[in-house]
């Protein structure tokens, strides 16, 4: 009568490692399946409140754990939702986890299996199947929460195929049970298993019973059952704020920075939230979703509540309990809804704060969050303009003072050491700190001793559409064309250019020629009044949010013209004499126009906005050749323009 079905390639290869690794902390399993009972009762308990055909509706929320010493048995039973026959074969026949997905490939990514995945199996959770380190065999026997549904058991030893077949269980829920294998008998051991439970699933919602009862006596539970978030943060230690993150989001690193609030007006809740090691893993959502998990009175409503928190801060993990909050949710409610929207203000409001305060007293651990989630701080500048005060004092970046590209200010900062006759802030747009560094723009700036910020992330120009000024102090871009500097800080006398001033009207003629090759690529070609060692740099015109919609549509891979900018020549710049001279006696030089489209072409590269860099190189070898010695009127420049 039973039927053999084959693992999933994934799940035979997670087997494989776990049933052969050396890990040596094998209780784990434990808190694996205890948590996977928890995760069944709170599904049921939801049912019992919203649907009334639920099997058994009397049955005890419980979880009980027994062991067999003559079987060599351990069983772990819950009243939780239970599964059909359908639920055995693809609950425990694919892989769900994420974890478990990363898991094989860190262990497959290690040379030496065994021994490598001893490190790595501690650092992921890989839920149901770690039973496999301590088992020989498996039977896991449930009856749904549905009416009326046969009962299954769902059998495996672990190797490529498991078995389902027709069981009997009287009420609803599943057991789980375990036949130990030789070397792991001392999991039959009541102190042992209490031992751990009260280690690692303390806090979990249902009660755990362990053992027989004795004869006259009241049965009491392992755990103490308190929401961790509702108690006293004096009372919980490090090690179980770390663990319960961790059962939480299944990310086995220890989170950044952690939350624990309790508010009592105008609402009454409790929020535990942390913020992740990892935006990367973020991404990949060890979650399935993203979200907060609600409670209403230790309840779960809502796996994954994204209304608590603003688009850009779900990257904040972790559990919020109202007192408000009707059990029955009902989401078109009026009243649900009031309760919602103040919750997540007061979330907000205090997760922004926290992070405040982070950045002003403890700016080194707050870097480490931004490094991780800097660019999602950054989306709300753009998308919350009703928070962007809050979010301002967060913002961080690299400037002209940096001394290498992590080292990171304030704005802050950077308004309380302005330049005497500063009142706008100057920032560059850049591809890297590196390329900033070195952008003609910063000429002038840095001749006279004025602060820039470098925007040198792909969120930077988008977070600008929402950050026009700071504390009444205007952000300009350096190749603004009207900047005018004359008042702002102190000019250095000592440095003189190389060469003089050429002649206004033997520029004119330069000019002219740049204007005339380059015809409607530039909206004009004029003397720079502001470049001291750069020949050239290209000037806007334009202000406004529009300015930066090149650079965004760029990021969001969408097609976008070229914007047509203002040709700042430097008539102080030795190439622009040599120019000018060639020009003069020998017009029809091709090397002429080839260094004119290489001067442009240059300036679209230092403000990294070149469309294809790469094409740039015909002319670069030809431009070599030519300062080699090729006679240059033999060279062929005309594919190159
Ligand atoms: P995860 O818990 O991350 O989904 P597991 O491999 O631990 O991954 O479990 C796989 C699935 O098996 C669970 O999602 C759940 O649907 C089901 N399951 C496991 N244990 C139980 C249980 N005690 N009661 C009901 N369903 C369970």
């Amino acid at each position: 009568m039973a039927e053999t079905f084959t693992f999933q390639a994934e799940i035979q290869q997670l087997l494989d490692i776990l049933i052969h690794s050396l890990y040596t902390e094998r209780d784990i399993f434990l808190r694996e399946l205890v948590s996977n009972a928890s995760d069944a009762l709170n599904r049921v308990q939801f049912e019992l409140l919203t649907n009334h055909e639920v099997q058994d509706a009397d049955a005890e929320l419980a979880i009980e754990i027994k062991a067999n010493e003559e079987a060599g048995t351990l069983t772990i039973s819950d009243s939780g939702i239970g599964m059909t026959k359908d639920d055995l074969a693809n609950n425990l026949g694919v892989i769900a986890r994420s974890g478990a997905k990363a898991f094989i490939e860190a262990a497959k990514q290690s040379t030496n299996g065994s021994t490598a995945s001893q490190d790595v199996i501690g650092q992921f959770g890989v839920g149901f199947y770690s039973v496999f380190m301590v088992a020989d065999k498996v039977r896991v026997v449930s009856r749904s929460y549905k009416k009326d549904e046969p009962v299954f058991a769902w059998e495996s030893t672990g190797g490529q195929t498991y078995e389902i077949e027709p069981a009997e269980r009287e009420s609803r829920g599943t057991d789980i049970i375990i036949t130990l294998k030789e070397d792991m008998k001392e999991f039959l051991q009541e102190w042992k298993i209490k031992d751990i439970i009260r280690r690692h699933s303390d806090y979990i919602a249902f009660p755990i019973y362990v053992g027989e009862v004795k004869e006259g006596e009241e049965e009491q539970p392992v755990n103490k059952q308190t929401a961790i978030w509702r108690q006293d943060p004096k009372e919980v230690t490090d090690e179980q704020y770390n663990d319960f993150y961790k059962m939480l989001t299944m990310d086995w690193e220890t989170p950044l920075h952690r939350i624990h609030m309790r508010a009592d007006v105008p609402l009454q809740f409790y929020a535990l939230l942390y913020i992740p090691s990892n935006g990367e893993r973020n991404m990949l959502n060890p979650r399935k979703e993203q979200g907060l998990k609600l409670y209403a009175r230790k309840v779960l409503i809502q796996e994954y509540a994204k209304d608590l928190l603003p688009e850009y801060l779900q990257f904040v993990q972790g559990v919020v309990d109202s007192e408000d909050l009707p059990l029955n949710v009902n989401r078109e409610s009026v009243q649900a809804n009031k309760v919602m929207a103040n919750l997540k203000k007061t979330i907000t409001g205090k997760v922004l704060s926290e992070l405040k305060r982070l950045a002003q007293k403890n700016k080194e651990e707050y870097l480490k969050i931004y490094a991780q989630f800097g660019r999602f701080i950054k989306q709300g500048v753009a998308v919350a303009p009703s928070d962007r005060t809050d979010v301002e004092p967060l913002l961080f970046f690299p400037t002209s003072t940096s001394a290498n590209p992590d080292d990171l200010f304030s704005l802050e900062d950077y308004t309380g050491r302005m330049a005497t006759g500063q009142d706008d802030i100057y920032y560059i747009i850049g591809e890297d700190f590196h390329s900033a560094a070195r952008s003609p723009h910063l000429d002038a700036f840095r001749q006279r001793g004025i602060e820039v910020l470098y925007f040198v992330d792909p969120v930077d120009p988008f977070m600008l559409m929402g950050l026009d000024a700071f504390k009444g102090h205007k952000l300009r871009n350096v190749d603004e064309a009207e900047i005018d500097l004359s008042a702002v800080g102190e000019a250095k006398v000592d440095e003189k250019p190389v060469h003089e001033s050429l002649a206004e009207d033997t520029f004119e003629t330069l000019l002219n020629h740049f204007k005339e090759l380059l015809g409607d690529r530039v909206k004009e070609v004029r003397a720079s009044k502001t470049l001291t060692g750069s020949p050239a740099r290209l000037v806007s015109d334009e202000s406004g949010p529009s300015r930066q919609m090149y650079r965004i549509n760029r990021l969001l891979d969408k097609d976008y013209d070229l914007p047509v900018k203002t040709l700042e020549l430097n008539p102080r710049h030795p190439l622009m004499h040599n120019l000018s001279q060639m020009l003069a006696s020998t017009p029809d030089n091709p090397l002429i126009k080839a260094v004119e489209e290489q001067v442009f072409e240059t300036a679209l590269l230092q403000d990294g906005i070149h469309p294809d860099p790469a094409a740039m190189a015909a002319r670069l070898t030809l431009l070599m050749e030519a300062a080699t010695g090729t006679q240059s009127a033999d060279l062929d420049f005309t594919d190159t323009e």
